[in-house]
């Protein structure tokens, strides 16, 4: 298939840079824990007609002629989700994750309204109340916050809750590397009489491939990015469940009318297209297999770090994730393991960690996750290799560490992206990422 080609001929510039991000793919080692590789079928959705259209509202009351078929897809995509997680209603026209959660606040807050999440240092995610974000702007944020051992403080979580009696409670977070406790927080919820929404964004594919417990029974809304485990387009869901509509029989419009006209205008139909796409790969039994085979990786990954002298935080993973502690390296160092990483072609994030001694901005951690490795089909040996390799590239910068004057970190930022240039084991690791990535094609069929 040669893909791009209409590109190559109307706009060069462009063009090439498209084949270097594909090239960027092809040849390093993608361990963000938030990105995957979606299917061609997926990919073929997104890029479709269906760009074209406008269609404002929902299927059978749209703003808008010509949806007969879109309301066929929209419905398809809704059917699917129901269907996969085991729901009463679901929304599939958020524009991504944010908006989604957006949605959730304007179906069931007022500006002041106490709210709660998992706090953002902690590994919770920037729409659950933190104060840069317009959620922590609006609304009284109560943050929960982890234990030291890195586990959710499930007995603050309760306490906060019952001091403070918030509207909503959110479970669920972007860098924690255990299972939620989603049934607790059904009962802590139940307990204070808020809404409780958990937000699986990063766990969803694993929920739907049955490696991590469904919160369906405990909570009533779930929201979800589609492209991070589930393996779908850039979008998100909303869906409502049973217990949802047993505390709020006008739930589920609630949340419809949030999402538009609340929030949104017209839905990005070739992207709804394109989460039907991922939504019915989620249902098949080899998606099981691949969701089951992206944790075994992940306790693969985990334990060869920790064989190689790395610091884990929880000390390992339930999930898709691993959480490294730099703080044996000194602080704030991760920006110089992110770096060294990069340059050998292992591609994370820094991260805080729990109770980091430096800041979001040059965190002591680093995330990264299996699930767009195990999508390349590398499994428990590859991981053990991985581990190695970034144990290596971690010692190779051991000893550079933030300098404490602002105006100083500039500069040795500079100093240090020039001495890795210059490391002999970087090299090799990056040599030996090279080879590696050779053995594991990306997108074969795009030439
Ligand atoms: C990724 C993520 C989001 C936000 O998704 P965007 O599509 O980036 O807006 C929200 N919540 C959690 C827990 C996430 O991991």
């Amino acid at each position: 298939m040669v893909w791009f080609d209409r590109i190559r001929e109307a706009d060069p510039e462009l063009f090439g840079m498209l084949v270097e991000e594909l090239k960027r793919q092809r040849e390093g080692l993608e361990m963000i824990p938030s990105e995957n590789f979606t299917s061609m079928a997926v990919m073929q959705a997104v890029g479709s007609v269906l760009t074209n259209k406008y269609s404002e509202g929902y299927s059978g009351k749209r703003y808008y002629g010509g949806n007969q078929f879109i309301d066929k897809i929209e419905r398809l995509a809704i059917a699917r989700a129901k269907a996969l997680f085991v729901v009463p209603h679901a929304n599939v026209q958020p524009y991504s994750g944010s908006p989604a959660n957006f949605a959730v606040y304007m179906a069931l807050c007022k500006p002041g309204d106490t709210i709660m999440g998992q706090n953002l240092t902690d590994g919770g995610h920037l729409t659950h109340g933190w104060k840069t974000s317009v959620t922590g702007k609006l609304f009284n944020s109560v943050p929960y916050h982890v234990r030291p051992d890195g586990y959710i403080d499930i007995d603050e979580a309760r306490r906060l809750a019952k001091e403070n009696r918030p509207v909503l409670i959110w479970v669920g977070s972007t860098a924690y590397t255990r299972r939620f406790p989603f049934e607790e927080f059904g009962e802590i919820a139940d307990e204070t009489g808020a809404y409780l929404a958990a937000d699986i964004s990063h766990i969803s594919g694993l929920v739907a491939g049955g490696v991590h417990q469904s919160p369906a029974k405990f909570v009533h809304i779930i929201t979800t990015t589609t492209h991070k485990t589930l393996r779908g387009p850039r979008g998100a869901m909303i869906m409502v469940t049973e217990k949802g509509l047993e505390k709020d029989p006008g739930l589920d419009d609630k949340i419809d009318k949030a999402v538009f006209p609340g929030l949104q205008g017209g839905p990005h139909d070739h992207v709804t297209a394109g989460i039907a796409a991922a939504l019915l790969e989620a249902s098949k039994p080899e998606f099981s297999e691949y969701a089951k085979q992206i944790v075994r990786n992940a306790r693969a990954l985990a334990s060869s770090l920790d064989s190689n002298g790395i610091r884990l935080v929880t000390g390992g993973t339930d999930n898709h994730m691993v959480l490294i502690d730099l703080t044996p390296m000194g602080r704030g160092t991760g920006i110089f393991v992110q770096e060294a990483l990069d340059y050998v072609g292992i591609t994370t994030n820094k991260n805080t960690i729990p109770n980091d001694p430096s800041s979001a901005f040059y965190p002591s951690g680093i995330r990264l996750g299996t699930p767009a490795l195990t999508t390349r089909g590398m499994k428990e040996k590859e991981m053990d290799i991985i581990g190695a390799m970034i144990a290596r590239s971690i010692f190779a910068v051991k000893g550079y560490e933030m300098p404490e004057a602002k105006e100083d970190r500039q500069g040795y930022i500079m100093t240090f992206r020039e001495s890795i240039s210059k490391n002999a084991e970087l090299a090799k690791v990056r040599e030996e990422v090279a080879a590696l990535c050779s053995s594991f094609p990306l997108y074969p069929e795009i030439r």
